[in-house]
C-alpha cells in the first residue's frame, strides 16, 4: 500500500514522514526536536491527515477536555444532586402524609369513641379512686340503678292557708293512714302543734298529700308526686317529692321557652338531671332544691311536648368528667366568655370545670342593661348583710376576673370600706336587679349606675348560647361538650 504523501502543515515546517510503522502510536511522547505530527488515518483510499502536535495545542486540548470534563461531572453532580433532593423531598412528603393519614386516622378513632360516649352512654364504670386533685374533681358517679330516683324540691313558704286539689287526694298521716278528701280539694294552715286541714283538724308535721290519678294542682300549678308537709322558721313548708324524670321535665319547662330547640333542651334536660343528683348529694336539710333560681326554677309549669320528649330521649343521662359528676352549673347568658366556678363561689370545689369563649348568645348576651343603685338601697343590702352601717358614700371595683366579672368590690361606709364579692353583691342586691357582675359602675346623681352585660353567674352551659347552636344544627352533645369540656354522658339508670 502506498504510503499517501502528507499534506503540508501551514502552522508547522515540514519534517520526515513518519515512519508508517509508527502509525497508531503518535501520542506517544517522542524526544524533543522537530515538532512530530499526528497522522489521522483515513478510510480506504482517502488521504491521511496530519496535525502538528503544537504544545499549545495540547494544552488547549487537554485544557478543554479537562473543562469539558469538569463540566460533565458539574452536571451529573447537580443532576444527582437535584434527583437525590427530590427523592428526598418526595420521601418527606410521603412521610408526612402517612402521619397525616395517621393523625387523621386517630383523630377519626377520638371522635367515633367521644360520640360513641356520648350517644350510647356506657353502663356506669367503677367509681374511680380520688387520685386527681380533690379540687378538681366531684362526687363519684353514682352506681346504676334499675330505679329512677326521687328528687326532694322545696316549693313554698307560707303561714297563710293555702288550697290543693286533685281529683284522688289523699292524706297520709302515717304508713296505711289515708284520708281521702272527698271534694277534690285540702284547704291547709300551719299550726304550732301540726298542720291544719279543713275538715280533717290537726295532722302531723311531715305527713304527706297525694294525688292517685294526676297531679297535685296549686293554683295554675301543676306537681306530679307526692307535698310533704313541714315546718321551717314557723312557716309551712311544701316540698315535693317527684320522680327525677318527671323534675327534670318541669325544670326544662320552666327554664327555657317552649319554642327552643329540641337539641337546647336536651342538652337543658342533662345539666338539671346532673344538677339535681349534685345537689341531692350535697344537702343536708329536709329537701334537695329549692324551685327558684337559687338552683333551678321548676315553676309547676306543666311540660310541653318538645320538653317532655328532650328529657325521655335523654334518659337517665348525666355529665360526667373521669368517672365523676360534672358540676353542671348554667346560666342565661355569658356575654360572650363564661366563668369559672372558683370566682364566683370560692368555697365550691372548681371540678374541672372551665372558662370558655361563647360567641354563641350574641346581641342577646351583649344587650346592656343599667340599674340605677341609691344609696339606701346599699345600706339595706349591707344590713341584711349583718353589717352595722349607717351611711354608704362610695362604691369601689377593685377586682376583675379574667373574664371581665367583677370578682371584688368595696362600698365605702361610715365604718370603713367593707369588701364583698361580686357574686355576693348580687344576691344582696338581687339577682334581677344586678343582672350579671359583668359590670362598669359610675356615680350617678346621689347614687350609682351600675351597667352591665349578660345574665346570671357565667358557669357553665349559657342557655342562650346553647339555643342558637342547636339553631344552628348542633346536637345536645355538641353543646354539653362545648360548655363542659372534657365532660361525656354516662346513664346511670
Ligand atoms: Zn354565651
Amino acid at each position: 500500500m502506498p504510503d499517501p504523501s502528507p499534506r503540508p502543515n501551514r502552522n508547522v515546517h515540514s519534517g520526515p514522514p513518519p515512519d508508517l510503522k509508527s502509525r497508531g502510536s503518535e501520542r506517544r511522547s517522542r524526544p524533543a526536536g522537530p515538532v512530530p505530527f499526528v497522522v489521522i488515518p483515513r478510510a480506504k483510499g482517502g488521504k491521511e491527515r496530519r496535525f502538528a502536535v503544537h504544545p499549545s495545542r495540547v494544552f488547549l486540548v487537554l485544557f478543554t477536555c479537562f473543562v469539558l470534563g469538569l463540566l460533565i461531572a458539574t452536571g451529573l453532580f447537580a443532576g444527582y444532586w437535584v434527583l437525590s433532593d427530590q427523592t428526598q423531598v418526595r420521601d418527606d412528603y410521603l412521610e408526612l402524609r402517612e402521619e397525616v393519614e395517621d393523625l387523621r386516622g386517630e383523630l377519626t378513632s377520638l371522635k367515633q369513641r367521644s360520640r360513641a360516649q356520648l350517644s350510647s352512654p356506657t353502663e356506669v364504670p367503677a367509681a374511680s379512686k380520688a387520685e386527681d386533685d380533690p379540687s378538681m374533681t366531684g362526687l363519684n358517679l353514682p352506681v346504676l340503678s334499675e330505679k329512677i330516683p326521687v328528687i326532694r324540691v322545696a316549693l313554698l313558704r307560707t303561714s297563710g292557708s293555702i288550697t290543693l286539689e286533685g281529683e284522688g287526694l289523699n292524706i297520709h298521716q302515717g304508713p296505711n293512714q289515708a284520708i281521702p278528701m272527698p271534694r277534690g280539694r285540702a284547704l291547709i294552715k300551719p299550726r304550732k302543734d301540726g298542720v291544719w286541714v279543713e275538715g280533717v283538724g290537726i295532722i302531723p308535721k311531715g305527713s304527706r298529700i297525694e294525688n292517685r290519678v294526676g297531679p297535685i294542682r296549686i293554683g295554675k300549678k301543676e306537681y306530679p308526686g307526692i307535698l310533704e308537709l313541714h315546718e321551717e322558721d314557723g312557716r309551712l313548708l311544701l316540698v315535693n317529692e317527684v320522680e327525677l324524670e318527671r323534675y327534670v321535665q318541669g325544670v326544662v319547662a320552666s327554664e327555657l321557652p317552649a319554642s327552643w330547640g329540641l337539641e337546647a333542651k336536651k342538652a337543658q334536660a342533662v345539666a338539671a338531671r346532673t344538677y339535681a343528683i349534685m345537689q341531692q348529694n350535697n344537702s343536708t336539710k329536709s329537701y334537695d332544691l329549692e324551685s327558684t333560681v337559687d338552683d333551678q326554677v321548676y315553676s309547676g309549669r306543666p311540660a310541653d311536648s318538645s320538653s317532655r320528649a328532650a328529657v325521655t330521649t335523654t334518659h337517665g343521662e348525666v355529665l360526667s368528667r373521669g368517672g365523676h359528676l360534672v358540676s353542671a352549673w348554667y346560666h342565661s347568658a355569658c356575654a360572650g366568655q363564661t366563668e369559672v366556678p372558683d370566682n364566683v363561689w370560692p368555697e365550691r370545689t372548681s371540678n374541672g370545670n372551665a372558662s370558655v369563649k361563647c360567641g354563641f348568645c350574641g346581641q342577646v348576651g351583649r344587650k346592656l342593661w343599667t340599674a340605677n343603685i341609691s344609696p339606701d338601697e346599699l345600706l339595706e343590702a349591707l344590713k341584711s348583710n349583718g353589717e352595722k352601717v349607717t351611711q354608704v358614700t362610695g362604691l369601689h371595683i377593685r377586682e376583675r376576673s379574667l373574664s371581665g366579672r367583677v370578682s371584688l368590690l368595696d362600698l365605702v361606709t361610715d365604718q370603713g370600706a367593707i369588701r364583698l364579692r361580686g357574686n355576693r353583691f348580687r344576691e344582696l342586691l338581687g339577682w334581677n336587679r344586678v343582672r350579671s357582675t359583668r359590670f362598669e359602675s359610675k356615680v350617678e346623681g346621689n347614687g350609682f349606675e351600675i351597667s352591665g352585660r349578660g345574665a346570671g353567674h357565667g358557669v357553665g352551659m349559657c342557655q342562650w348560647g346553647a339555643r342558637t347552636m342547636a339553631a344552628s344544627d348542633h346536637d345536645y352533645q355538641d353543646i354539653l361538650g362545648h360548655y363542659y369540656p372534657g365532660a361525656g354522658l354516662t346513664r346511670i339508670y
